[in-house]
């Protein structure tokens, strides 16, 4: 086949035309494909914006379904191991309930002060923590009460009206000397006054022996927490609770590690009652 001059010229424009028409054409197609990644970019920022908000709802719930408190409790000071449970909890800057006892010391009267100035709660745990004495009448246990809350009002300027019984509500002592329905008659007469009387759902055990093992104390707390939105502790405050003292850093540590806040017991607060 032989092509003429102006067959080849007409071959070569339709071909120039189709090369200007498929240059067009991959122009528009990277144009498209700019369009394309752009696109996806603010697709990835929006999915990395919707992700933050997820994380940090997440957080929230978390936050709020940890919602738990932690009620540190110290019966029976004041005693020389007061000052480095109150030394302590000064360092971690956390508020406890000290139930304390008579002493007319000018030391106790202090301690009495201390607590109540730094914050903590004060608790009436009778006067004189004398079993047969309070647990005989009514009227004895009241009296014994409120000899304790006028030392505390003159020591520190407070009548508290929290108050927890020696050996809890649910003590044997009273039915031995009261009889049986002494408890119940008791609490109606302090309810009647006014105060709100606290047990516990969590002990250190640290009654268990003299001086209680340090790492008995902190697992007893910390397995004793297990699954408590609040969680009233029991410590004692006496001279030979010294690994009471010891053990507390640790377990102040591990609490706030469970996401436990500290707070201070009142008439108001969460209570246990065991009767
Ligand atoms: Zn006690």
């Amino acid at each position: 086949m032989i092509q003429t001059y102006q067959e080849l010229q007409q071959s070569y424009e339709t071909l120039e035309t189709e090369k200007s028409q498929m240059v067009q054409e991959k122009e528009q197609l990277e144009k498209e494909l700019e369009a394309l990644k752009n696109e996806n970019d603010s697709y990835q920022k929006e999915i990395e914006s919707l992700k933050t908000p997820i994380a940090q709802n997440k957080n929230d719930t978390k936050t709020a379904a940890q919602n738990k408190t932690a009620y540190l409790t110290f019966d029976d000071g004041p005693s020389p191991n007061t000052i480095k449970i109150l030394d302590v909890l000064k360092k971690y800057d956390i508020k406890a309930t000290f139930f304390v006892i008579g002493s007319e010391t000018e030391t106790s009267k202090k301690i009495y002060k201390r607590i109540a100035e730094e914050g903590h709660a004060l608790g009436n745990h009778t006067y004189s923590h004398n079993y047969n004495k309070i647990y005989s009448s009514v009227e004895s246990y009241m009296e014994d009460t409120w000899k304790l809350e006028a030392l505390l009002d003159e020591a520190a300027g407070v009548k508290p009206k929290i108050i927890r019984f020696p050996g809890g509500s649910k003590n044997q002592a009273s039915t031995r000397t009261g009889g049986k329905g002494f408890m119940a008659e008791l609490i109606t007469r302090l309810q009647e006054e006014g105060y709100q009387y606290f047990d516990w759902n969590v002990t250190s055990k640290d009654a268990s022996a003299v001086t209680q093992e340090k790492e008995i104390i902190i697992r007893s707390v910390l397995e004793g927490v297990q699954g408590k939105k609040d969680a009233i502790i029991l410590f004692h405050d006496n001279a030979p609770k010294t690994t009471t003292v010891e053990a507390l850093p640790e377990i102040i540590d591990a609490l706030k590690e469970k996401g436990y806040k500290f707070e201070v017991l009142s008439e108001s607060s969460y209570y246990v009652h065991h009767r």
